[in-house]
């Protein structure tokens, strides 16, 4: 009797995990050692202060941000060369007036956050007639835990606009979608997460230079580098107005998307060929963090603005698309790939290309340019609270797992892991995760069997009967509170 029950139990679990959840469904095969070797992977626990933060992020405060960039009638790059424009407008007074919202947000935290502009001079190029002023602001709110305050993670918007011609300084080109809409949400995670004090360190970043070709994304990018900045995660928000056209049914306000690269994009040819031989080209490490921000979703999908989308009864939620951006299009997340990154992209489900990059006119019948009425405030709220929920639990979880390797000095069907854990804080766990080859997302998780391996000061191993040939496995790390790392997928071990 125990032995029909068990299978229909499991059945009845998998299914409902399935569809609260979009995790994606497993064969029987796999089913079976479920019992003795592992479980299906269930949402982590929602954390009070996080669930409190995402509570206060306010579509009103979103439309204010939204409005006072259109303001500034044109945040054409170019334009911080012009020296005929009316005051207020023009790139320049918008990166003074984004500084000055995070210095007031700063204020309000008795000055947790660090205030700085990233200003350099772009010799011509492309799209870049003339040597230009180039100006990135961002604000550090620096880790609580002075061992874990070197991890960083970043959210960033692009506050440079476009109309028609690139070149042009001094049209309108609102920009209120592309990417205002951005920039709201780095401001709003800024505003909330001030309020906490994550073990970790998270930046709040508006760029410039865009259009012209991630300009300012590509400098603060290379700045990070040079200054050894331990970036673990780029959250990149670029067209997340939710864009609202009289008449157009497509637009879907309960999915956003989030793209991430596959072959990381500086690997050499010859990690290329380790990648393929592994079957690992879903498992950079800017997919695995779209992975986790998926997992999340589940987590905090009752909460304050992640709550049920503005267009229906269906819960708001992210779509991963497996690919770099879309299709041929490119953003400043890929400047933070290029220097060795993990980082994706956040964009509204369906653009309407009528709003961008348009000169503003109505020709037969029709409106072009990105304003204000094409963009849904509520919807900016949501995006800015998946936002904030994953950089608050990035900064809270312990480090991801170092040194991850699966050992392959002889042949077997059963799988060893070893890792590294020695930066860790006090009450660190570790969980193995693991999917079926052709699962987008992590299956089956287990923290039965992990312990101390004797051949280094740190290190952890854990032997499990699946063959590495049928999964793909990963580590994360786990806090008593259940904040979880990205899982990391190892490397042979030879
Ligand atoms: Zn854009």
């Amino acid at each position: 009797m125990k032995a029909c029950l068990r299978p229909l139990a499991i059945a009845v679990v998998l299914t409902a995990m399935t569809s609260a959840t979009g995790v994606h469904a497993f064969s029987d095969d796999l089913k079976r050692d479920l019992d003795a070797i592992g479980a299906p992977i269930r949402p982590a626990p929602v954390d009070p202060a996080i669930a409190h933060a995402l509570q206060q992020i306010s579509p009103q405060q979103v439309q204010h941000t939204i409005e006072t960039l259109v303001s500034f009638h044109t945040r054409n790059t170019l334009s911080s060369m012009t020296r005929d424009l009316p005051a207020g407008q023009g790139v320049s007074a918008a990166a003074d007036w984004i500084e000055s919202e995070l210095k007031r947000y700063s204020a309000d935290c008795s000055g947790c956050l660090e205030v700085r502009r990233d200003t350099f001079t772009e010799s011509p190029q492309g799209r870049v007639p003339q040597p230009t002023t180039i100006t990135n602001v961002y604000a550090i709110l620096r880790g609580s835990d002075p061992s874990q305050a070197k991890r960083m993670y970043l959210v960033t918007g692009h506050y440079d606009s476009r109309n028609t011609d690139v070149l042009d300084t001094h049209g309108f080109a609102p920009g209120a979608n592309d990417d205002s809409s951005g920039v709201a949400v780095s401001l709003e995670c800024a505003r909330v997460l001030s309020r906490l004090k994550p073990r970790a360190t998270i930046i709040f970043a508006a760029v410039a230079g865009e259009e012209q070709g991630l300009n300012g994304s590509r400098h603060l990018a290379k700045l990070a580098k040079s200054e050894g900045w331990q970036l673990e995660g780029v959250l990149n928000n670029d067209i997340v107005g939710g864009n609202t056209t009289p008449g157009d049914t497509l637009q879907n306000k309960s999915l956003v998307r989030v793209f991430s690269e596959s072959i990381p994009a500086p690997a050499t040819p010859e990690q290329a060929r380790l990648i393929q031989g592994l079957g690992y080209e879903s498992d950079s490490s800017s997919r695995e963090l779209a992975r986790m921000i998926l997992d999340l979703s589940t987590t905090y999908h009752g909460i304050g603005n992640a709550r049920k989308s503005s267009s229906g009864s269906a819960y708001f939620r992210p779509v991963l698309e497996f690919r770099r951006d879309r299709f041929l299009r490119g953003g400043d997340h890929t400047s933070f790939n290029q220097e060795g990154f993990p980082a994706v992209r956040f964009t509204e489900w369906r653009e309407d290309f009528n709003h961008q990059h348009q000169n503003v006119r109505t020709e037969n019948g029709i409106e072009y340019g990105d304003l204000l009425k094409f963009v849904d405030f509520q919807y900016v709220a949501h995006v800015a609270a998946l936002n904030a929920a994953t950089l608050a639990t990035l900064a809270y979880a312990p480090p991801a797992p170092e040194n991850v390797r699966v050992v392959t000095k002889d042949l077997d069907n059963n799988t060893t892991l070893h890792w590294i854990g020695s930066d860790a804080p006090s009450g660190t766990k570790y969980e193995i995760v693991w999917r079926e080859l052709t699962a987008p997302t992590w299956q089956f998780s287990t923290n039965k069997g992990i312990n101390p391996s004797n051949q280094a000061p740190g290190e952890y191993a854990v032997t499990l009967p699946i063959s590495k040939d049928n999964v793909i496995f990963g580590v994360r790390a786990v806090d008593a509170e259940g904040h979880r790392s990205p899982a990391v997928a190892p490397m042979p071990e030879r």
